[in-house]
């Protein structure tokens, strides 16, 4: 695989002729040449003279572009893991920001309704003023919970019919009143959006429609209406 060059390979016939040991500078590649190892040393010494540079020094290069490619490499990785570490952090953020965005959002308790008496209203159906907010709808339409909140209560109460009461984080209470059916329990914690019943016709009532009461604090009760719009929720 080695091309031999003539030059080269009549000074060291010479140098061999001359008699005993001779030294031939190559670059930085020294070789002593003897008649024994003429034939091997004549392969170390044809390369140097092919290449520009000296194979030590190519051997160097390759080692040194080998550490810094290594280098690199290191970075990148390192680069990389800060960037999938800050990505992280700013996913959990975004989901702690997420929760506690949902935690205080407000949604309308029911669908497909239209409002049949407000809050303050007065009628002969009730022994004072109207103390909810009417969503008339169909028997059976569902209804959610309006926010995060623990269910504190679930039974009939009189003129109320089928009532389950939620108790949100500042311990206003939310009443949903006349249900056909209800589908939580004592304890539970609900979500926003999530179903609790039914509308239904239950308790002292013309039809079927869900009262909807807000009692901050388990006190008197505000209009819902207002306690929804306070949530950018419109009824
Ligand atoms: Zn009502």
């Amino acid at each position: 695989m080695l091309l031999r060059s003539p030059l080269v390979a009549g000074v060291a016939a010479l140098a061999v002729a001359a008699g005993g040991a001779v030294a031939l500078n190559q670059g930085q590649v020294t070789q002593t040449v003897s008649d024994q190892q003429s034939a091997q040393a004549f392969d170390a010494v044809d390369q140097p003279v092919r290449g520009a540079q000296p194979q030590v020094s190519r051997g160097v290069d390759r080692q040194v572009l080998a550490q810094q490619a290594a280098q690199q490499a290191e970075n990148r990785q390192a680069a990389l893991a800060e960037l999938t570490e800050k990505s992280g952090e700013r996913a959990t953020t975004l989901a702690r920001a997420e929760q506690e965005r949902l935690k205080n959002q407000w949604v309308l308790p029911t669908t497909g309704y239209r409002l049949t008496a407000r809050f303050g209203q007065s009628s002969s159906l009730w022994s004072t003023v109207h103390t909810g907010l009417d969503f008339a709808a169909p028997a059976g339409t569902k209804i959610v919970s309006v926010a995060q909140g623990t269910v504190t209560s679930v039974g009939f109460d009189g003129a109320y019919g089928n009532k389950t009461v939620i108790t949100l984080e500042d311990g206003t209470e939310v009443w949903y009143c006349h249900q056909s059916a209800t589908s939580v329990t004592a304890g539970q914690e609900v979500q926003p959006g999530e179903a609790i019943g039914a509308v239904g016709a239950t308790g002292n009532v013309t039809g079927p429609h869900l009262h909807l009461e807000v009692r901050p604090g388990g006190g008197d009760p505000i209009d819902p209406a207002t306690a929804l719009a306070d949530h950018n929720v419109k009824p």
